[in-house]
Order: C-alpha cells, then sequence, then structure tokens
C-alpha cells in the first residue's frame, strides 16, 4: 500500500531539522533569499538525498534533483525554502518535503511512473528581500528581466550581485536554465495561506487559479491647518478624505464579491506630518486588487477610481493614483485539475476546488505552458508569513499521497 510507505515522521521530522535554519527567537524563521540560511537549507536536503540521485545546481542555484536525469520527460515537483522575515516553518519548505517524501515513496512501490520525477527547489520566491516574488522559477524558465535583476535589498545589494556573491554565474536572462521540452508537468504543494480549507474542513486544496494583482499607490493632499484654529467648514482634511477612500475600496469589493472573483484590500495607510493638534495635508495608502479573472478586475478597479475621483472632487483634495503592478491571472491545467481531483476523489480525502490568492513557483511554469497543478493543505486560522503557521499532521499525509499519486499517474500528455 501506497499509503504505508509514506512517513509523515520523516517529514516532520525534516520540517523540525529545516526550522533550526534561521530560527528566529519568537519560534519563527528568517531565511531570505540568496543568504546563507537559504544555501544551508538547500544543503540540508540535498543531504538528505540518496547517493545515487543526480543533483544539478543551474546558473542562478535552482536545485534539481532525479535519478533519471536522461529520461525523455519528468515531472517536476517542488516548491521554494526562502521565507520573509519571522515566517512559519512551513510555507513553500513543506512543498519541497513532501514532494522529496512523495518522491521517495513512489520509488518504494512496484510501479514505474510514466514520467520519473525531478525535485525542484527553487530560490528566491519570497519577495521580502529584493520585492521581487518567484525569482528562482522565472529564472528557471527564462522570465526574467534586467530590470528586475536589478532589484536591490535594503542594503542596496542587486539581485545579481547576490547571486553572484552566493556562487553562481547567471546567464542569458532570457534563457531557460531547464530543457522545457523535458519537464511533462509541474506540480506543488504549498500551505493555502488563507482560512477556506480551515473553516470549510477540508484536507486539501485542489488550485483552478492563481489570482493576480493590480496595484496602486494613492496619495491625497489637502491642506495643513491648526486643529483648533481651522473651522469645520475651512478644512481641506486629507486624512478624513482618505478614509472615505478606504471604505469605498472596501465597499467595491464586497459589493463586486457576489458577481465575480475579487478581493480590494488597503493594507496600509500613512498620514504623512500627523499629529493630535493638526489637520492633515497628506496621507499615502496602497491598493491591491486581486482576481482570477482579468476583465472582471479590470472592471473593479475602474470603479475604484472613478469613486476615488468622486471623494476627491466632493471633498475638494488633490487625488494622485500611481499603478504599481499590473499582473496576470494564471489558469491551471484543467487535465491536471481534474486527475488531481479524481485521485482525491479515490482516497476519499476532503477536498475543494478553489483558486488561491497568493502567487506561486506554479503560475510560472503554466505560463510558459508546462501542465501545471496546485495542492494546498490548510492554514489553521488563515495563519502564513508568521511563527503560529500550522497545519495538519492528516493533511501533510494526505497531500503527499496526492502528490505521489499524481507522479504515478504521469504528465497529462504522457
Ligand atoms: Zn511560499
Amino acid at each position: 500500500m501506497l499509503t504505508d510507505r509514506i512517513d509523515t515522521d520523516r517529514i516532520e521530522r525534516r520540517l523540525e531539522d529545516l526550522w533550526e535554519i534561521g530560527r528566529t527567537d519568537g519560534g519563527g524563521v528568517t531565511r531570505l533569499a540568496y543568504t546563507q540560511e537559504e544555501e544551508r537549507a538547500i544543503e540540508y536536503v540535498v543531504d538528505e538525498l540518496d547517493d545515487d540521485v543526480t543533483v544539478r545546481t543551474d546558473s542562478i542555484g535552482n536545485v534539481f534533483a532525479t535519478r533519471e536525469p536522461d529520461a525523455e520527460q519528468s515531472f517536476f515537483v517542488g516548491s521554494h525554502l526562502d521565507s520573509v522575515y519571522n515566517g512559519g516553518k512551513l510555507d513553500g519548505t513543506l512543498g519541497v518535503l513532501t514532494a522529496l517524501e512523495a518522491i521517495e515513496t513512489v520509488e518504494q512501490v512496484d510501479e514505474t511512473p510514466p514520467a520519473p520525477p525531478t525535485l525542484a527547489i527553487f530560490r528566491c520566491e519570497e519577495s521580502s528581500r529584493f520585492g521581487q516574488h518567484t525569482v528562482g522559477s522565472r529564472g528557471a524558465l527564462g522570465l526574467l528581466t534586467v530590470e528586475e535583476f536589478s532589484a536591490v535589498d535594503e542594503q542596496n545589494v542587486p539581485l545579481w550581485q547576490a547571486i553572484q556573491q552566493a556562487g553562481f554565474q547567471p546567464e542569458n536572462l532570457s534563457e531557460p536554465t531547464i530543457d522545457l521540452d523535458r519537464v511533462g508537468a509541474f506540480l506543488e504543494l504549498h500551505i493555502e495561506q488563507g482560512r477556506v480549507l480551515d473553516e470549510t474542513d477540508n484536507d486539501l486544496g485542489l488550485v483552478s487559479s492563481i489570482r493576480a494583482p493590480v496595484r496602486y499607490h494613492v496619495t491625497v493632499e489637502g491642506d495643513e491647518d491648526h486643529s483648533g484654529a481651522t473651522p469645520m467648514t475651512m478644512r481641506r482634511d486629507a486624512v478624513t478624505a482618505a478614509s472615505e477612500m478606504i471604505l469605498s475600496v472596501e465597499r467595491i469589493g464586497r459589493e463586486a464579491h457576489d458577481d465575480g472573483d475579487v478581493v480590494a484590500t488597503v493594507g496600509d495607510v500613512t498620514a504623512h506630518d500627523g499629529a493630535i493638534n493638526k489637520v492633515c495635508g497628506s496621507v499615502s495608502f496602497p491598493i491591491d486588487v486581486r482576481s482570477n479573472d482579468v476583465d472582471f478586475r479590470d472592471r473593479v478597479e475602474e470603479d475604484v477610481l472613478a469613486d476615488l475621483e468622486d471623494v476627491a472632487t466632493r471633498r475638494d483634495v488633490s487625488l494622485e493614483t500611481e499603478l504599481l503592478d499590473r499582473s496576470d491571472p494564471v489558469e491551471l491545467d484543467g487535465r491536471m485539475i481534474e486527475s488531481l481531483d479524481g485521485i482525491a476523489e479515490s482516497m476519499d480525502a476532503s477536498h475543494r476546488v478553489m483558486a488561491s490568492g497568493g502567487g506561486h513557483d506554479a503560475m510560472n511554469f503554466q505560463h510558459v505552458g508546462v501542465p501545471t497543478g496546485m495542492v494546498f493543505v490548510p492554514s489553521i486560522d488563515g495563519i502564513s508569513h508568521n511563527p503560529k503557521e500550522e497545519t495538519t499532521t492528516d493533511a501533510i499525509a494526505a497531500g503527499t499521497e496526492l502528490l505521489a499519486r499524481a507522479i504515478l499517474e504521469g504528465p497529462p500528455s504522457a
């Protein structure tokens, strides 16, 4: 039985070991991209591999490990080991360790997968250090631009330099570091990072699409005045105008939620030179609107911007909206979702098909046409990027089994 071979104790032992690398006082993990900690975490996983596994490290430090490097097609499974500042022990690490366990399980059964598996470990998935997400997988697929490569960290170290300092020699950026014709499929397990699975009592989420954001930086300018000396009718108050705008972002998001997939968020607000005895003259805040449907998101975005203009006109303040990001949502491979759904069904595992709210390495593989699937396990109480991040052992076991069975079933095309 395949289930008997999945060793969740081994996964948890490895999780504990990796937790030590970059562990913080608060019980979290800080393992930033292209640091000693990320390197040590990768070395740890590579050390866990059997001697006859071929390990290839590409020109930006991604690791690909397989027993059959010359196979015509391979089934790629994996995730990332870097973390945010004081993140949790799971995140991408669980995706790497369940992929490893699934591969080890498949190797023990009397069945030959149509395409032998490759364990993939991507560098720099988190944007915490350079403000650039999924650098490793984008680099592996030839999707990085020179501009992105020049992004700097807090110490002004450019990404390309950090990669070199970590001992790698990036080559032609537009050239994939892996032979895409050989990648039959890509599958990634990750914690959900939201509360949907936990609140609906499901062990597994099968990701149908990955939401992508449109993001703005908004600045509202009024007049800076003395709070005691300026009558209510003579004010151009940036704080109250911004408050009304922020509430309208929420209202439009809530109303639109009934008609399609969308979330709209203002996650920060700055009152510039604000004080208790002032009418504040300048406020800025970000807007993040995400959907798995780009047309629907465009409509919501239009509504939000129109509403902001209305508030600004009515309150006689000036408004500036700067576009920060406009990314495309990704639909994952329908055949992969169907096959994962069938496997989850046959396993009798509680599961649901759902959209992913966050971006992942998987989206880049689908983007270049590799049949791609993603599996979520619950984040207890929706907690993510936090030392309190947790999931259940049952979900880890179910997720690993799903990966193993998917590898045995093979890529959709095979
Ligand atoms: Zn992650």
